[in-house]
């Protein structure tokens, strides 16, 4: 829908057709959690825009239950799954992610869930009111997994969160998976890393949820001739154009560029998606306008917890060939006098040039402020004595005469 609107920006005269197999557009994935925890009462207020919306105000023409079953390039057609041909001058592809079904035995069973789509959500709902569930396995510690468990708690169900790898978040951070496993624990959530399930049998629970990450939903671009890129989704150039010339792709089935490693990276975020939507429906629309990449941030919240990250961790920039230094700090957000709460900052660079490569923000207060401060110095490729000079606000009831930030870059630039 993102690249739809901008393309109706750029060019008023164009006709625009947006296929959608489900019966809602434009809702809101990242609000799902928050209407299984009961916080969001009615699934109705994630979804922010209807295809009414879009015809009256942009002109913009949204077929719902509309699958496409095929592309066929060579004659710039779609074929919906009914057999109807629709010709496209310009194509872009948004077809999402979907849980990458890594084979668990059993997971069929009416008592196993998934947390991708509303129905999902709504699904998982009704069965959380009617059967009454005491019990819960996540599987899967990434960011959906944990936000899972947290909002399944909130239910009052016991949680346990099981993991193959041995680490929270794919982030291969020790330290990082310690606290908050420990946070986990504080709130009776059990974690147990190093668990590759196989089978739903394995893990007794009234309740089984699956989060054991997403692959691009993209094969019938890849049956059209649409090129995978190095990680598996679909290989876009800056401008979002796929190998096949007039065929754009945008969101959870393409890749981006990493920024601080400089190679492609798939990143399923809907921050990301939106972004790229807006280049791909621009050009689609025959502007120029391009999206550089990434720098891989994101934050969710764990029982009251702000947790986030961006750029690399120590381990996954030594995989890169870098020499990173870190500096951990724990700090205090604001005056103790006003209310300032416990934070914790991870900051890292690289030893040989200083550049900063990455850093880690937990706490209860601030965090989206001090990471995005630290995505914005990646992105413009600072370095770790260029940031402990950066000018940052303070008043008491705001930050501390050293933020916490510079008290981290302080450290790092001792260390390096
Ligand atoms: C529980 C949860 C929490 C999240 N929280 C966050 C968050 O806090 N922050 C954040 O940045 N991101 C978050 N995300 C990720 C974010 O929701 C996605 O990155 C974003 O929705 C991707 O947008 P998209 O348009 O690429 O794909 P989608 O939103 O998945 O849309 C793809 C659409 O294509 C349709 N489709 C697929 N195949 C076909 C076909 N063949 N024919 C017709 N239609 C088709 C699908 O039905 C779907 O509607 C969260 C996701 C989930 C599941």
């Amino acid at each position: 829908m993102s690249a739809a609107a901008r393309a109706r920006r750029i060019d008023a005269g164009l006709e625009i057709l947006v296929l959608e197999k489900g019966q809602t557009i434009s809702y809101g994935a990242c609000g799902l959690p928050y209407f299984i925890e009961g916080r969001v009462r009615d699934p109705g207020e994630l979804i922010v825009y209807t295809p009414e919306y879009f015809k009256k105000e942009r002109n913009i023409t949204v077929r719902t239950g509309a699958p496409v079953g095929a592309i066929t390039h060579a004659r710039r057609e779609v074929a919906l799954a009914g057999g109807e041909r629709i010709h496209y001058d310009r194509l872009v592809i948004a077809t999402g992610a979907r849980p990458d079904a890594s084979a668990i035995a059993g997971a069929d069973q009416p008592h196993v869930f998934r947390l991708q789509t509303l129905a999902d959500a709504i699904g998982l709902k009704a069965y959380l009111a009617d059967k009454r569930p005491r019990s819960a396995v996540v599987v899967g510690a990434g960011y959906i997994g944990l936000e899972a468990a947290d909002a399944l708690r909130r239910n009052g169900l016991a949680v346990t969160v099981v993991d193959g790898g041995n680490c929270l978040l794919r982030r291969d951070d020790p330290e990082l998976t310690g606290r908050l496993m420990k946070h986990l624990a504080r709130f009776g959530v059990e974690t147990r890393l190093g668990v590759r399930v196989r089978s739903i049998e394995e893990i007794p629970a009234d309740l089984v949820l699956l989060a054991t990450g997403l692959k691009s939903n993209a094969e019938i671009a890849f049956e059209a001739g649409v090129a995978r890129g190095v990680t598996g989704a679909i290989g876009v150039d800056e401008r979002m154009q796929t190998n096949l010339g007039g065929v754009y792709a945008a969101g959870d089935c393409a890749e981006t560029m990493h920024l601080v490693t400089g190679r492609p990276a798939y990143l399923p975020l809907g921050t990301t998606a939106n972004k790229m939507g807006r280049v791909a429906g621009a050009n689609a629309a025959g502007a120029r306008e391009r999206f550089a990449g990434v720098v891989g941030t994101c934050i969710f919240g764990l029982f009251g917890m702000g947790v986030a990250m961006t750029g690399l961790s120590v381990e996954q920039a030594r995989r890169e060939g870098l020499a990173p230094v870190s500096a951990r700090i724990d700090a205090r957000t604001h005056a103790r006098f006003f209310g300032g709460r416990p934070t914790y900052v991870e900051l890292v660079a690289d030893q040989g040039t200083g550049r900063l490569l990455g850093g880690t923000v937990i706490g209860e207060q601030g965090v989206a402020g001090r990471i995005d401060v630290i995505a914005t110095a990646l992105q413009a490729r600072m370095k770790a004595d260029e940031f402990e000079r950066l000018d940052l606000a303070y008043s008491p009831p705001f930050a501390t005469t050293w933020d916490p930030l510079l008290i981290a870059a302080q450290q790092l630039v001792g260390k390096l």
